[in-house]
């Protein structure tokens, strides 16, 4: 590993510090089970999450504003794709994300203003990211790349370490989101003569995502994608 993939893997620690200490910490990760819920039953209550799905949820929200605001930056920076298209889609993540702490009765830590963040390892991911993708367009560009696969692998530990399906629901539309979002990426950047190269995850996991096609349909749903 070289200087500069060694420093983004130190950077990225930043982004999973809150779900990855949940999940291994016992006693916030022994929450109640969900029950399954038959529509129609009077016996149909909202189920409360438990204290890891909640934190995640919470962690998502701002995660998505990260990329949100990110991108609202680097258009304004470049004026070029694809990161206005982009930033209308993380847009509707982070809607995506309030519905659901609406529906569990939980706090937004989101803030109104652009750049700012309750969660002082995103602000200080975000401020790094952003002093890298304002350098050049390219930069710019492997920024994004970034913080998508990183959004992919803390999207699947969300799924893996949640028991309510409407949230792996939501998670999973994110997350097909978030494969069109890196294709995108990877497509600018292959167009400026680069090879597009695995940031954060496994080069064999980004090569089968980048190699298939868009997703339009589907898991995606609305807002899912990013045109
Ligand atoms: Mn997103
Ligand atoms: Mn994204």
């Amino acid at each position: 590993m070289n200087i500069k993939r060694k420093l983004i893997a130190t950077t990225l620690t930043l982004i999973l510090t809150g779900p990855a200490w949940l999940a291994t910490n016992p006693v916030l990760a022994a929450g109640p089970a969900a029950k399954p819920c038959r529509p129609g039953s009077s016996a149909c209550q909202v189920q409360p999450l438990s204290t890891t799905e909640a934190a995640t949820l919470t962690f998502m929200r701002e995660e998505e504003k990260l990329a949100r605001d990110i991108y609202l930056n680097l258009d304004q920076a470049w004026g070029l794709p694809p990161f206005r298209n982009i930033a209308a889609s993380e847009q509707n993540h982070m809607d995506a994300i309030k519905a659901k702490l609406d529906k569990y009765q939980l706090p937004d830590p989101a803030l109104p203003e652009i750049g700012a963040f309750k969660n002082v390892e995103l602000q200080q991911l975000y401020d790094e990211l952003l002093a890298r993708g304002e350098a050049s367009y390219l930069e710019g560009l492997q920024v994004g790349g970034l913080i998508e696969e990183v959004d992919i692998e803390d999207l699947d530990t969300a799924i893996a370490a949640t028991n309510h399906a409407d949230l792996a629901q939501v998670y999973e539309s994110l997350l097909c989101g978030s494969r069109n979002h890196l294709r995108s990426f990877a497509a600018a950047i292959e167009a400026q003569g680069t090879v597009y190269k695995a940031q954060y995850l496994d080069q064999s996991e980004v090569d089968a995502i980048i190699d298939s096609p868009m997703e339009r349909n589907g898991v995606c749903g609305a807002g899912g994608g990013n045109r």
